[in-house]
This record gives C-alpha cells, structure tokens and sequence, in this order.
C-alpha cells in the first residue's frame, strides 16, 4: 500500500501514544482508560477524514500501545506508510534564491525524509535563516534574518517551547526604497521543529504570510 501518513500527522500519532502509555502508568481505573484508548483513537482517526479498510487496519492498533515498548513497535509498522519529503537537490534549493551569491546548502543525504515537513538551515555568516517546503507541490524557499534570543519561547511553527530566534522577511514596500519586516519567532533547531510539528498548516500559512 501507498504511503498515507504525513509527517506531522505522524509526530501527532507518536504524541497520542505518549498520553497513552502516560494514562497507563498513572491511571489504574479501567473505565478511564478505556477513555483514553477512545479518544486517542478518535482524535488519530480524525487526522484523516477518510481512510480504506487497510489504513483503518493499520491505524487501528493505537488502541493497544501500553507501555514504550509497544509504542515503539506500532511506530515502527507506521513508519512504512509515512510520505517522505519529495527529493529535492542542491542545485533545485539554489535557484530558490538566485539572489543569493555562494548560497550554502545543507548536506541532503544526511535528512531522514520521512521525519521533516520542511528543509532548513542558517548561514551563521550573514545570519539568515532558510525555509524550504512544498506548497501545493510546489518548492516554495523564504529567507530571512535569524536573531536568537537566548531563552526559550514558543515557536510559530511547532507551537512548543523551544530555543528560538526571531526569524525576520523583508519585502519591498509599495513605496519606492520603503520596505516591511514580517517575522515571528521560530526554532533554531529545525530538526527538532520538524519532529515537534502536529500540524502543518501552521508552517504553510507561515511561509504564505511572509511570501506576500
Ligand atoms: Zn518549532
């Protein structure tokens, strides 16, 4: 069968199986944790609108994850159906940003592409940070300067409280030399930012918001 499972609908499913084997060493009574097993199935379930039997199939045995180890192996048949992000090279990121002289790009063999939802790196040299993904299967880049703040915050695109840094865009205001600043705070470990994302709409509609 097809790979079906985002990335982030993945990291959702793995953060369901926390709250389970969480609901399993502290709650002893079994009417609650046969809540628990539903409400994760639900919300699981629900990520997806409409499944085949097979996907219902594969889905299904969150109900049974009790403990790390269970988890691990149900994450592990789940993993086979995870959509990798569609390959890209060194040449494509590139021509992202021509305006860009000697742009450095990170070594693509070295991502697990089935763990990230977007590619990213930081130029320490001149401070920017660099955002690529596809939207609407399209390679989207957006670049922008880096601050990192040196305590932690929430992120705009993983909603959790991580090391970030103030990620700024400048456009080209209508006006002649005029120009705006959009940005917000983001991870500085985009690793980390990717295994963390649940929902990926919040990274599109970042990079939209600031494309514009
Ligand atoms: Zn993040």
């Amino acid at each position: 069968m097809d790979p079906f499972i985002r990335s982030d609908q993945f990291n959702f499913i793995k953060r369901q199986t926390d709250i389970l084997i969480n609901g399993h060493s502290t709650v002893n009574e079994i009417n609650v944790l046969n809540a628990l097993k539903l409400l994760a199935k639900e919300k699981v379930f629900n990520l997806f609108g409409e499944m085949s039997e097979e996907q219902q199939q594969i889905i299904e045995p969150i109900i049974g994850v009790e403990d790390r180890d269970g988890a691990e192996k149900y994450l592990f048949q789940l993993r086979s159906y995870v959509i990798p992000f569609k390959e890209v090279t060194e040449q494509t990121l590139k021509k992202l940003f021509p305006k860009v002289k000697k742009l450095k790009v990170p070594k693509l063999d070295k991502l697990d592409l089935k763990e990230i939802s977007y590619i990213s790196w930081i130029d320490e040299g001149s401070s920017k940070k660099y955002l690529v993904a596809w939207l609407n299967n399209k390679l989207v880049g957006l670049s922008g300067t880096f601050t990192k703040i040196n305590k932690k915050g929430i992120c705009a695109l993983c909603h959790r409280h991580e090391e970030v840094g103030m990620f700024l865009s400048e456009k080209k205001g209508a006006i002649k030399d005029t120009f705006t600043k959009k940005g917000n705070y983001i991870c500085y470990d985009s690793y980390k930012c990717n295994l963390n994302l649940v929902e990926v709409d919040k990274l599109y509609d970042f990079i939209e918001r600031l494309k514009k």
